[in-house]
């Protein structure tokens, strides 16, 4: 990912960035970035950049011209998104961190004195964020915040994949409290768990820490842990069906738009921003016709396992991609891998995965690798088979070539993503095309469970070709 920041001091900016971990992902190329000095492109003599507000009032305003003509190097006539950092912006969080993470470049935009003439921030500006109720000097501080927050979560910056997904606001929980040695300080010791290589105890005992200090020091994330709480609960009455959204909502991806469950109601409405994804149940149609009223514009796809829906959806433009049934493994052994040669997969194997699809379809396969969430198995050192954990999380993309097949390896490549998923804490699922018969006694092989009823992928109609999330 590529960081443009304007600003009136950019040696503040490389300062600030060089060191620690995003200084080695900046060395090692992960990331890079672009500082732009706005001074040098002021069309004034003497590098001003500042002007008196017209109507009056106290201080300077930096001037449009050359915030623009900075803009215009960073960009170099292409669309990138802009941020100008501001107290006037809407708060800055680990969802916006994420949001930012994926795109491939970000310019941020800098202000000085009392900010910047609106026409230039009319012209470029595509985003507004703020980092706390409070008003600096500048806006470096703001960017490098930002910088250091979505670069974290670049894939290969903080090396350990996992570590971001335990961390506070992950899961609307905030972090337990962590110990490191000796034991004994000042005659304080290491929680006992802590010590005893009881991995699940341990995990009882941090998730209660991290619930207990949520619920003290941010009541208003807790309430949201809670509500997300109940509707897990209540899906659980019918786990096969619902273990999409039980996931959705466990992996901290799906936020709920809306439940009536309070109210005795079955109406449950879930979107993954991220990946564009809706998720439905509702009581009736009268019900099913409310929740489709309020999706997001963006939503891409829903996903609903009541017919009825899909007529609902199709007065909103959705139309039914494809018809699956939704397999589950719910059990917490791990499953033999019988095969010898099972790795990550890494951007070198791009070239030798066939993606099934157009070039929509290669990027979304380059962006699983880079998620670390693609696996190959090899034989003869070449690629001869893979599979991955879909960007929603469900397992898929399980492909073995064809002089390959009928030997296990298939197995084998699902038996690996099922352990990788349980040493992560999640259920294991994942939607197989109702017509495929040889993947569905797959899955009985292996032990997965199939839900009773069909899924179906609506798929805004504004789609031009199959989407590429739903190919495999
Ligand atoms: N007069 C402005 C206002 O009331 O909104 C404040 C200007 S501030 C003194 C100067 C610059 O610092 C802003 O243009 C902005 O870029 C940056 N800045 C200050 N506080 C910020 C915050 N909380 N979040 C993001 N940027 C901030």
């Amino acid at each position: 990912m590529r960081f443009h920041v304007l600003t009136l001091f950019p040696e503040m900016i490389e300062a600030g960035l060089g060191s620690g971990i995003i200084g080695r992902a900046l060395e090692g190329g992960i990331i890079s970035l672009h500082t732009v000095n706005i001074r040098q492109y002021t069309a004034e003599r003497h590098g001003k950049v500042d002007d008196y507000p017209y109507g009056g009032g106290a201080g300077m305003l930096m001037q449009a011209q050359p915030v623009y003509d900075a803009h215009r190097a960073a960009a170099g006539g292409r669309k990138v998104r802009t941020v100008y950092v501001t107290p006037q912006g809407s708060p800055f969080t680990q969802k916006k961190a994420a949001e930012f993470a994926r795109e491939e470049e970000l310019v941020i935009l800098c202000g000085h004195y009392e900010g910047i003439d609106e026409r230039v921030l009319e012209e470029i500006v595509t985003d507004y964020v703020s980092i706390g109720d409070y008003v600096l000097t500048g806006g470096e501080l703001p960017a490098m915040v930002m910088i250091d927050a979505i670069a974290r979560l670049v894939p290969g910056v903080l090396g350990n994949g996992s570590s971001a997904e335990e961390e506070s606001f992950f899961n609307d929980l905030l972090e337990y409290p962590q110990y490191s040695r000796p034991e004994v300080w000042r005659e304080k010791r290491v929680p006992e768990v802590l010590l005893s290589g009881n991995h699940s105890r341990i995990a009882a005992w941090r998730l209660e820490r991290a619930r207990e200090r949520t619920a003290l020091r941010r009541p208003d994330l807790y309430a949201r842990y809670e509500a997300k709480q109940a509707v897990r609960e209540r899906l659980s009455g019918d786990k096969r069906n619902n273990i999409h959204m039980m996931e959705s909502l466990a992996r901290g991806r799906g936020e709920i738009l809306y439940t009536d469950i309070w109210a005795g109601g079955e109406d449950i409405l879930l979107y993954d921003e991220k990946c564009g994804t809706a998720m439905m149940t509702a009581g009736d149609g009268e019900s099913g016709r409310r929740l489709s009223g309020i999706l997001p514009e963006e939503a891409e796809r829903v996903l609903i396992t009541q017919p009825f829906l899909e007529e609902l959806l199709a007065e909103r433009h959705y139309r039914p991609a494809q018809r699956c049934r939704q397999v589950l493994y719910t059990m917490r052994n791990t499953l033999p891998v019988r095969h010898k040669d099972i790795r990550r997969l890494t951007a070198d194997s791009l070239k030798d995965v066939c993606c099934g699809g157009g070039p929509g379809a290669e990027d979304y396969v380059r962006g699983r690798i880079e998620a670390g969430d693609m696996y190959g198995a090899f034989a003869e050192g070449k690629l001869v088979g893979f599979g991955g954990i879909h960007s929603d999380g469900r397992m898929g993309m399980l492909y073995v070539e064809p002089d390959y097949r009928r030997q296990g390896i298939g197995s084998a490549l699902e038996s690996y993503m099922v352990n990788r998923m349980l040493e992560r804490g999640w259920t294991p699922y994942g939607h197989i095309r109702e017509d495929n018969r040889a993947a569905l006694s797959l899955q009985e092989k292996l032990g997965l469970y199939s839900a009773a009823k069909t899924f179906c992928w609506m798929e805004k109609n504004t789609c031009k070709q199959a989407d590429d999330m739903l190919r495999f």
